[in-house]
């Protein structure tokens, strides 16, 4: 063979055996395309929107996480809901809980109604208003529990006995409990959504989303979804999830520490009216959602009277960032009504019950004592003020 020129080196550099080894961490395989052994008898993958081995490690590590049989990775949490709507067939009908994230409101209100899908906004936390909803024929129902951030718990159970004896499937948004703490699909979910940008990727630099089911048709269906949409996470973000998932218990479980010792002290904080947090002795779903989760979690909220006030609080913190979003290892404040919810028209605000001043906490891994200084000089700061 003559000798090949500089141009064509530069593309083809000399062929490096594909060693014998066994790394220790699935490999990185940043390719869009794969090389088939022969034309027509092809290879185990030939284009990465359909499929790559770092997305399919990380789907396994997902799958097995929320003990479901298939598992997919999509590009964000609002592709696994969009995806999981694309379910839902032209002329259909959705049964969504009152307090859902307001991007998935967003996708319910003002893009399902172009293909005639129904949307009924029902209060899951009162399971006799579901039975009632789902006497129309029902195709998906679609929750999240608890709610974010009002910590609104839903008998996942119940619901998920009415949804399949009236005919109807159920997905559960498990973003903000993660599989350390509840797993829908043991408490009979069909499929279970995350927004991999949270808990699952814990570090705030990737943004993703999963779908994870038992359901063989269901699952049949999203593969062909995730590739006729091109929805499925790059490989290197599959990779820093994958990465991220493996300090996930451990990071929940400090975050869920820190939550409920800081929940605790806002809550006896007289800046403070009122707190929204399944792990306070008085809330009022707390015995119902431990008999379905194994803690309350790392995000709480609460309200100070006056959305000036609760503004100073959220401006008053310096490590406690002003950012939105949850789950990171970095602790983020905010104010729902102008930032993750502002997408929420005030009627719908009004409907919930979504106080403007409320304020949401999502607690890090960094020093409990230090991370209440802060947000203690914040409050202590309104508090002083209000008594001028
Ligand atoms: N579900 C919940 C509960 C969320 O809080 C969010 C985002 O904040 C999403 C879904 C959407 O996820 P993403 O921002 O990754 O698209």
């Amino acid at each position: 063979m003559s000798k090949r020129t500089i141009d064509t080196l530069a593309v083809h550099a000399p062929e490096v055996p594909i060693p014998r080894a066994s790394p220790v961490v699935p490999p990185l395989y940043q390719t869009a395309t794969f090389r088939a052994d022969s034309v027509l008898e092809g290879a185990d993958y030939d284009y990465t929107r359909s499929g790559n081995p770092t997305r399919d490690a990380l789907q396994a590590q997902l799958a097995a996480l929320e003990g479901g049989s298939h598992a997919f990775a999509v590009s964000s949490g609002m592709a696994a809901v969009g995806t999981l709507l694309r379910l839902v067939p032209a002329g259909g009908r959705v049964l969504a809980g009152l307090d859902l994230y307001g991007g998935s409101h967003r996708l319910l209100h003002r893009v399902l109604d172009r293909y005639g899908i129904e949307v009924a906004v029902v209060d899951t936390t009162d399971l006799a208003a579901v039975e009632q909803s789902l006497r129309t024929p029902t195709n998906w129902v679609i929750v999240e529990s608890p709610t974010n951030p009002l910590a609104e718990i839903t008998d996942l159970r119940g619901l998920c006995t009415l949804a399949h004896a009236a005919g109807a499937k159920v997905a559960v948004d498990n973003s903000l409990m993660s599989p350390v703490l509840q797993q829908p699909l043991d408490l009979g979910a069909d499929v279970v959504l995350h927004s991999a940008t949270k808990f699952l990727g814990g570090h705030c630099d990737v943004i993703g989303g999963a779908l994870i089911t038992r359901d063989e048709a269901v699952a049949e269906e999203l593969a062909f979804l995730v590739n006729a949409e091109g929805s499925g996470l790059a490989p290197f973000d599959c990779w820093l999830v994958s990465r991220g998932l493996k300090t996930l218990a451990l990071r929940v479980r400090a975050q869920q520490a820190s939550a409920r010792i800081l929940a605790e002290r806002v809550a006896a904080h007289p800046a403070v009216e009122r707190v929204f947090y399944a792990g306070l002795a008085d809330h009022a779903g707390r015995a119902l959602h431990l008999s379905q989760a194994r803690g309350p979690g790392a995000v709480f909220a609460f309200t100070t009277g006056d959305v000036a006030r609760s503004a100073r609080v959220v401006d008053g913190t310096a490590l406690l960032h002003t950012a939105v979003s949850f789950g990171g290892v970095a602790s983020g404040i905010g104010l729902p009504c102008r930032m993750s919810h502002a997408s929420l028209p005030p009627a719908v605000r009004e409907q919930r019950a979504l106080p403007a001043d409320l304020v949401r906490v999502s607690v890090g891994i960094e020093d409990t004592e230090e991370l209440w200084s802060d947000l203690c000089r914040a409050l202590d700061a309104v508090r002083l003020k209000r008594a001028v």
